[in-house]
């Protein structure tokens, strides 16, 4: 038995049950693609490799490289010791499709992947982060996280969780929470809830902005101090952003009241704030 390292966030799925209810919210098609982060002693890995076209499996822990690759030996998965924050994915996800070509799967939508995780919970914003620079070569992700940072990522304007990790995450995908996991289903048990989340990349952001970068630059500005209202935020961060128009100018050019508070905003509202303000 290979003991969990709380350092690596190793909480292992014990419920197989709630593997096969991943693995079956993610449907991989035998032409697919999967890369999994974190596979540990294998709880998807198993069933992911027995319905996809290809998996790749990125562990940092040498521990279970080692014995994933004496238990799950399969010509479909490959299974590569790397750090997923740091491992460079544009060259991953290019080895896995010519993998996938060289095991005569592929044909069904292999210039994007499927990315299934359980993730530590430490590295869950920061690997979400990464995943997304790289999101012209995903498809979807199916990510277990903290559930309380799942309703960050998937809730809408009005709410205490919304904020600028749900319009980040909103932007370039459609977000949706799946189902709610106990502490209970996992070895050693975590002391939090966790919930699993789908995140379908879109063709194109949400709202249509110049540039990107300045866009979600905007909406951290904005959401910098959130009891403060989005004119003082944003008067606040004028040594930071260089807006084209007064910033009472911008607010009454897209429709929103000055008196209002980011959280309130939808991530359309944030487009329009952010094309009168920058180019108007
Ligand atoms: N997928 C398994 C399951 O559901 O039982 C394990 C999930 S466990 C919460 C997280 C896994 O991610 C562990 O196996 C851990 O070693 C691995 N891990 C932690 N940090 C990592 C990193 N930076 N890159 C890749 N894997 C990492």
């Amino acid at each position: 038995m290979i003991k969990a390292k709380k350092s690596l966030g190793q909480n292992f799925l014990s419920d197989a049950s709630v593997s096969r209810r991943i693995v079956e919210s993610v449907s991989p098609l035998r032409s697919d693609l999967v890369i999994e982060i974190g596979p540990g002693t294998g709880a998807l890995t198993g069933l992911l490799v027995g319905r996809s076209g290809f998996v790749i499996a990125v562990e940092i822990d040498p521990r279970l490289i080692e014995a994933l690759r004496n238990t799950l030996a399969a010509e479909n998965l490959s299974v590569i010791e790397a750090d997923a924050l740091t491992v460079n994915w544009d060259d991953l996800i290019a080895r896995g499709r010519e993998w996938l070509r060289q095991a005569g799967r592929g044909g069904g939508e292999p210039e994007r992947v499927r990315v299934v995780a359980n993730l530590p919970y430490y590295i869950s914003t920061p690997i979400i982060e990464r995943l997304l620079r790289v999101r012209a070569g995903v498809k979807d992700m199916t990510l277990m996280l903290q559930n309380e940072v799942v309703d960050r990522i998937a809730s809408g304007p009005g709410g205490r969780e919304y904020g600028y990790l749900s319009v980040l995450v909103q932007f370039y995908c459609d977000a949706k929470k799946l189902f709610e996991v106990p502490p209970s289903a996992f070895r050693p048990a975590p002391k939090v809830r966790s919930a699993v989340v789908r995140l379908d990349v879109r063709s194109r952001p949400l709202v249509e902005v110049g540039s990107e970068e300045g866009f979600l630059k905007l909406v951290s500005f904005a959401f910098s101090q959130r009891r403060k209202t989005i004119a003082n935020n944003l008067k606040a961060a004028s040594g930071a952003l260089p807006y084209r128009v007064p910033i009472e100018e911008g607010l009454r050019a897209s429709g929103v009241d000055p008196r209002r508070r980011a959280e309130t905003l939808s991530v359309a509202e944030f487009g329009a704030l952010y094309r009168a303000l920058f180019e108007g």
